[in-house]
């Protein structure tokens, strides 16, 4: 497959058109932003474990027969992705309260949530990503209801397998946040799953091995994340 021409360009990864018009090369840089792009850094061996991290989990999902745009890894920071019309919108769910459901609704870092809790949000920087519901969508047209319908329930098929997935690795999934867009009709789990996009927390000390780290200034960014991927029993060499 041939790599042509850079379509876009987001915080983290890079996207490049190739000679099928229904593939794309996905490159993943050693960026790492947080707070809608105001804090910007490069961390080394990201990319690479990154790229690797998403590919062991994009397998796994299809295993369990949740449809991705995953293909196959080609280089240490590139893969192979199936061309998606993507929607606006985030699918996050919560299985225990972090990050901004604390800011919004006052509760203590840590409660689980029984069951596990679902919200929208649009993806918007200038706007700060806010949180939306499934009247706005279908009102504004960012997508159909029967397709974010379907985003909302794969995105629970998501969090059962990857929950039990984590649990017998010793760690917590306190949350994720998926995106789906759409390929020949049928809606595909697109973007990225890895700890930039999840909460990860060690199911006994609860020390947190995600994006964390970098939006706290904990340090040992990368380090936590393979630490998750060892345990997983990636093999990033
Ligand atoms: P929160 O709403 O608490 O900020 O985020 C909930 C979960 O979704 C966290 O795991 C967080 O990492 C992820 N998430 C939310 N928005 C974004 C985003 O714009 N980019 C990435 N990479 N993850 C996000």
């Amino acid at each position: 497959m041939e790599k042509r021409e850079e379509l876009y360009s987001g915080k983290a990864k890079s996207v490049y058109s190739t000679d099928n018009p229904d593939y794309m090369i996905m490159f993943f840089r050693n960026d790492t932003s947080a707070f809608d792009g105001k804090k910007v850094e490069q961390l080394e061996r990201k990319g690479m474990v990154n790229n690797k991290f998403n590919a062991f989990i994009m397998s796994k999902l299809e295993e369990a027969g949740i449809p991705t745009h995953f293909e196959k890894l080609i280089s240490d920071q590139e893969c192979v992705v199936k061309k998606l019309d993507m929607m606006p919108i985030e699918c996050v769910v919560r299985n225990y309260a972090a990050g901004s459901i604390c800011r919004r609704l006052g509760v203590e870092e840590g409660l689980e949530l029984n069951p596990p809790t679902f919200e929208f949000f649009l993806k918007n920087d200038e706007l700060g990503d806010p949180m939306v519901n499934e009247h706005h969508i279908e009102s504004f047209g960012w997508a159909e209801k029967a397709h974010i319908e379907k985003a909302k329930e794969l995105t629970f098929k998501v969090n059962a397998v990857l929950k039990q997935m984590f649990d017998d690795a010793g760690l917590l999934l306190v949350d994720h946040k998926l995106e789906f867009g759409l390929f020949k009709g049928e809606v595909v789990l697109g973007d990225e799953f890895s700890p930039d996009g999840c909460r990860l927390w060690d199911k006994e000390t609860r020390e947190k091995l995600d994006k964390d780290r970098f939006r706290q200034g904990l340090g040992g960014v990368v380090e936590g994340y393979e630490e998750v991927g060892r345990r997983l029993g990636i093999n990033f060499d």
